[in-house]
């Protein structure tokens, strides 16, 4: 549904920045170097994917690693749908901006003197620095925030959740908000960012927090911002699966340093179906473990950690062995009962090098924009450097070309769905996510992708419901579903982390990426950059 809302009396601030990860922290205290930045987010400032980063962040900081060999990773790992331009400016750029936040003030690990670095899966080189052994996210988050809410150019709303995004003759003019109360509340701005995260909450078994309800992108693509490769999600091979326990992510480092996986038989399975074994890239190891689940009928198969002392476990993953140890599981000790969940989306609101999307006046960056870095594929922690880096770059952007409205209209449009029935809101979102996680997840095959495409398009608009965060938030999902099914359905191959079971090889005819335009879905060669005429 469309609703007009009246711009009288109302001030258009610089730049609204909404989301507070690292993509949002990160550009809102870069813009506020030129003008005034209002910040809102839909819970705490801290409260966001990347707090919950454990891994680290690459960058090829140290020579013999070089950002061409950290290119060539990127590339490989996208299996063929990378935009070479954009993982460019990625490898290129992402040193300096990863320098950036050790003068902030982020803590990285060193040892006399110098940085840490893991190698992670899929990576030739050591280059991942990480914070507090695995807990990287939260270390940034706390060192960006802290700076956020000590700049006096940035206003902080919390607690405030974007709805619609407010649009007219000359693109976007800002977003409409509810606030706590429930108060509807338009906030106009020059410059409109979206870092509003990822969608990781589709699914039954997920390692992002409860906020990753791809808001972004639906409000993005309502108001006719064209999205990007929908169809590949990144399930995470290794989720923490205990009984009361939350989906907590294991992260890669542990295979990194030596954990090996073995089915509830005992048997180590990886080697029989990669040759990199446990550091295969991640949708192999994610469907290895899901088929040795099924043959053995166990629901985890299980992380052995026993060729690393101790000592090693409890100072390289502490944040790993605490929460474990507080749901009873010693894992000095014992094997990590572990399965995938969902964990990344590759696709996004498509940009162009310099964050642009194709409504003027909105602007994206990390994990909710694809500017075409991490193609079929991400390369581990490749995501928190994509949102300093592609920030970085609309801070730039915005600086040398500063934009403002010629004329402010008396009123604007918000568009939004309500489409299911508000009674029953809890069951709606269940539902929801088993169907995602039944047909729409690691294995996909026609008929299920059929059969889920049935399901998101039923609606029951009545009766009138108020306006939650929790509502709307379930019809922001249902509108992502469907774009992801069309283009899961239309996809007829696997590559990277979109596997058909029915079609299960990859098609060099299939180097084409797959943009959801307001008018239906359109093929763009993967080489070929967005250009956008504002
Ligand atoms: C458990 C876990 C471990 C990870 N480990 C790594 C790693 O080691 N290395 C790596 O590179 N990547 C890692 N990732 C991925 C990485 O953390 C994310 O891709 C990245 O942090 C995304 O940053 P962001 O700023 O784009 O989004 P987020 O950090 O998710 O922030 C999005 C923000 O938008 C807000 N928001 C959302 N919707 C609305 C709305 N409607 N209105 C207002 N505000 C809204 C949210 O509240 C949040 O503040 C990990 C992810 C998870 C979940």
């Amino acid at each position: 549904m469309k609703i007009s809302v009246s711009t009288d009396g109302l001030e258009v601030l610089p730049f609204l920045v909404i989301g507070s990860g690292i993509a949002g922290l990160y550009t809102a205290l870069k813009l506020a170097e030129i003008a005034e930045v209002t910040l809102i987010t839909k819970e705490t400032l801290q409260e966001s994917n990347t707090t919950y980063a454990q891994g680290g962040i690459a960058a090829a900081l140290n020579p013999p690693d070089s950002p061409e060999l950290h290119y060539r990773d990127t590339i490989k790992a996208g299996a063929g749908l990378c935009l070479p331009a954009a993982v460019e400016v990625l490898v290129n750029e992402g040193p300096e901006r990863v320098r950036e936040l050790i003068t902030l003030g982020v803590p990285f690990d060193s040892e006399a003197g110098s940085l840490v670095m893991t190698r992670e899966a899929a990576h030739s080189y050591s280059r991942v620095l990480h914070a507090d052994g695995d807990a990287t996210g939260r270390e940034i988050s706390e060192v960006l925030a802290k700076l956020a809410r000590a700049n006096p150019k940035i206003k902080i709303k919390e607690n405030y959740y974007a709805l619609a995004l407010l649009t007219g003759a000359e693109g976007c003019y800002g977003v409409l908000a509810l606030d706590e109360r429930g108060t509807l509340i338009p906030l106009l701005a020059q410059a409109t960012i979206l870092a509003a995260g990822g969608c990781g909450q589709l699914y039954l078994h997920t390692t992002n927090p409860e906020v990753a309800t791809g808001d972004g992108l639906a409000l993005a693509f309502r108001a006719g911002a064209p999205l990007a490769d929908l169809e590949f999600v990144q399930f995470h091979p290794t989720a923490l699966h205990l009984d009361k326990a939350p989906c907590f992510l294991i992260t890669e480092a542990v295979r990194g340093e030596g954990g090996i996986l073995r089915n509830t038989k005992g048997h180590r399975f990886m080697p029989a179906y990669h040759q990199l074994a446990e550091l295969a890239p991640r949708d192999v190891v994610a469907r290895s473990v899901l088929l040795e689940m099924e043959k053995t009928g166990a629901d985890h198969v299980l992380l052995d950690l026993s060729l690393l002392s101790p000592e090693l476990i409890k100072h390289r993953f502490p944040n790993i062995y605490e929460t474990c140890l507080s749901y009873g599981l010693d894992i000095t000790k014992e094997s990590i009962p572990v399965a995938p969940a969902a964990h990344y989306m590759m696709g996004g609101v498509a940009t162009d090098l310099n964050g642009r999307t194709g409504l003027p006046h909105l602007f994206a960056c990390g994990e909710v924009a694809n500017p075409g870095v991490h193609g079929a594929n991400r390369l581990a922690s490749n995501s928190l450097l994509d949102g300093l880096v592609f920030g970085h770059r609309i801070f730039a952007y915005l600086q040398n070309h500063p934009l403002s409205f010629t004329q402010l209209p008396a009123v604007l449009d918000a568009t939004y769905n309500l489409e299911t029935d508000p009674r029953q809101i809890d069951a709606d979102w269940l539902a929801l996510k088993q169907m995602a996680s039944a047909k729409l997840g690691i294995i996909r095959q026609e008929e299920g992708l059929r059969e889920a495409q049935t399901f998101f398009q039923a609606v029951t608009p009545e009766p009138k419901p108020v306006l939650t965060p929790h509502y709307l938030e379930l019809q922001n999902m249902r509108l992502l579903a469907r774009l992801m099914l069309a283009a899961a359905l239309k996809r007829r191959e696997s590559r990277g982390s979109h596997y058909r079971a029915d079609f299960p090889e990859t098609d060099p005819a299939w180097v084409k990426r797959i943009i959801h335009y307001p008018h239906g879905m359109e093929l763009l060669p993967a080489d070929q950059p967005f250009t956008w005429a504002w």
